[in-house]
C-alpha cells in the first residue's frame, strides 16, 4: 500500500507538474501518460501508480490496496481530490450501476460531450461485444448478481442468462469455461485497473 510518507517531494513535484489544476470544482486532468483505460499513471518507487489514487493519498487519506479511488465526476484522468472518494469494489460497482441508471437524457455528459465519457458509461445500454460478454462472465464468477450485471450494462436479465447458459456468444463462453482460478484473478486485476481501483 502506497503511503504519503513514501511519496517524496520530488515525486510530488512531478505529480503536480503534470496535473492541469483549475478551479476547485473543475476537473483537474492528468497531462502525462494514460493507461489504456484512461487513468493517469506515473512511477513512484519504481512502480506504476494510478494518479487518481496518488491524488487521494496526497490529500491525506489512506488508501489500502483493496479499496477503490472512485470518481464522482466520471472523468478517469481527473486528479482533483474533491472529485475522488474511497469505496470498496462493490461500492464502486454500485456507483457505476447508479450512474448507468442515471445516464439517460440529453443533459448527461455522455450526450453533451461524449469524448470525455469514460468507457464504463459507454456500457450503459451498450451493444454487446466480445469484451463486454467476457466481463459479464467474469463478474458472474465473482458472484455479482445477474440483475446487477444487467443494470450495469443496460441489458435485460434474460440476455445475461442467455450468455451464462451458453445460448448466445458461445464462442466466448466456451473459451471461458476452461478458465482456471488464476486466469479469473488476472482478468479481475485487469478490470480493476480499468474500473478505477
Ligand atoms: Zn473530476
Amino acid at each position: 500500500m502506497l503511503l504519503l510518507k513514501d511519496i517524496s517531494w520530488e515525486a510530488q513535484k512531478r505529480f503536480w507538474n503534470k496535473v492541469d489544476v483549475r478551479g476547485p470544482e473543475d476537473c483537474w486532468l492528468w497531462k502525462g501518460t494514460l493507461v489504456e483505460a484512461g487513468y493517469g499513471k506515473m512511477n513512484i518507487l519504481k512502480k506504476h501508480q494510478l494518479t487518481h489514487r496518488v491524488s487521494v493519498i496526497l490529500s491525506g487519506r489512506e488508501l489500502p490496496g483493496d479499496l477503490c479511488a472512485c470518481h464522482t465526476c466520471d472523468v478517469r484522468a481527473c486528479c482533483n481530490p474533491r472529485h475522488l472518494f474511497i469505496g470498496t469494489r462493490s461500492e464502486n460497482l454500485a456507483d457505476m450501476t447508479m450512474k448507468c441508471r442515471r445516464a439517460r437524457g440529453k443533459t448527461h455528459r455522455s450526450f453533451t460531450s461524449p469524448e470525455s465519457t469514460p468507457r464504463g458509461e459507454k456500457h450503459c445500454g451498450a451493444k454487446l461485444n466480445d469484451n463486454i460478454v467476457r466481463e459479464i462472465i467474469i463478474l458472474k464468477k465473482c458472484d455479482v448478481m445477474s440483475k446487477d450485471i444487467a443494470v450495469r450494462f443496460g441489458v435485460s436479465t434474460a440476455t445475461i442468462s442467455n450468455i451464462l447458459n451458453g445460448n448466445r456468444w458461445k464462442h466466448i463462453t466456451a473459451i471461458q469455461e476452461n478458465y482456471s482460478a488464476h486466469d479469473v484473478k488476472h482478468e479481475l486485476a485487469m478490470m480493476e485497473v480499468s474500473h478505477g481501483r
